[in-house]
């Protein structure tokens, strides 16, 4: 079947913006051969003020077909589920109201970004603005708009989580949305696509070979791993961060900073992303898939044969001992 362009309305609610920087940042397509036509974007589109309430008001009275519904950021509840501490300047309404106007009529709705997904920055402790997600309150089900949503395709809020997600994430979505490819299957347990949520963002991490001898950075400026001191959450979170690389070819750890696991509900509640909380000297989070006792062992073992040459580099902001070939080694 050959479908038309799918429309798409963009709106933010309680944001920075960042994830619209994301999608500003997407490299391929445009929009148009993606598929899609853009009806409102805040940042993007030339209507405002009452040019913006009349594609709102098209949309409402069935006039404008809304394929797409975009959020992004935090519904804000408050103060006491008014919705009132974050009016759609200019309409009348709440953007609380708008939101439950609108996800019925859409055929598709997306949180873009971790705070429309599950409340993110905005919903962290203690969160006087009564923030959440579309459809989840941190891990939880429910949100702005019930555990019980679905769109009018029969789809969950997609969540496409992360702050700021990778612009490939948001672009990727809207194409499988708009070429009728997202099924509720392909979403994992916090709606969230499983291209992308079927990776950990530990996987291709430059930093592999000292995570597999447990080999630490103790500074941020090191080369080595950065789970163990440092707080890095990748082994916990999901996301292809390391493999599809950002910007052309980024990402939080090969920058030198720890993964957050922002991909993650709860990850603003961190009370240090800097270090790693441990007990009795074994770090709390561990691999998402590795019973502890394993881990604990797999560990010891893997710090009694660490190579000098990787144990030094670890700890060190440049290679400090390059590897050569010792006497038992074949080429
Ligand atoms: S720094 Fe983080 S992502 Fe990289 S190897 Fe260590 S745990 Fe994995």
């Amino acid at each position: 079947m050959v479908r038309g362009r799918q429309t798409v309305l963009w709106l933010q609610a309680g944001s920075c913006g960042g994830c619209t920087m994301a999608f500003l940042d997407r490299l391929s397509p445009d929009l148009k051969a993606a598929g899609l036509s853009l009806l409102w974007h805040p940042s993007l589109s030339e209507q405002t003020g009452e040019e913006v309430v009349a594609v709102l008001d098209g949309v409402i009275q069935g006039r404008t077909a809304l394929d797409i519904l975009c959020i992004e950021g935090a519904i804000l509840r408050g103060p006491d589920g008014t919705g009132l501490f974050n009016r759609f300047s200019g309409t009348g309404k709440t953007m609380l109201e708008w939101v439950r106007l609108l996800s019925p009529l859409a055929s598709y709705t997306v949180a873009v970004g971790a705070c429309a997904a599950y409340g993110g920055v905005a919903a962290g402790d203690p969160d006087p603005t009564d923030a959440a997600g579309l459809q989840f309150e941190k891990a939880a089900l429910g949100g702005a708009l019930g555990k019980n949503y679905r769109s009018r395709a029969g789809l969950p809020v997609v969540n496409v989580a992360g702050c700021a997600p990778h612009p490939g994430w948001i672009m990727e979505t809207l194409m499988a949305l708009a070429s009728g490819q997202m099924a509720p299957e392909d979403l994992d347990q916090l709606g969230r696509p499983k291209f992308f949520a079927d990776h950990l963002a530990h996987h291709g991490c430059a930093r592999n070979e000292f995570y597999e001898f447990k080999a630490s950075a103790e500074h941020l400026s090191h080369g080595g791993c950065l789970m163990e001191h440092l707080g890095c959450k990748a082994t916990q979170a999901v996301g292809d961060c390391n493999e599809r690389g950002w910007n052309g070819d980024g990402s939080c750890t090969k920058g030198g900073f720890p993964c957050v696991a922002c991909t993650s509900p709860g990850f603003e509640d961190s009370i240090n992303y800097l270090a790693t909380p441990k007990i009795a000297g074994i770090p709390v989070g561990l691999p998402l898939d590795m019973p502890k006792a394993w881990f604990v062992a797999l560990a010891a073992l893997s710090k009694s044969a660490t190579p000098k040459r990787v144990r030094a580099n670890a700890a060190a902001d440049h290679v400090v001992f390059p590897p050569k070939r010792t006497r038992d080694s074949s080429e």
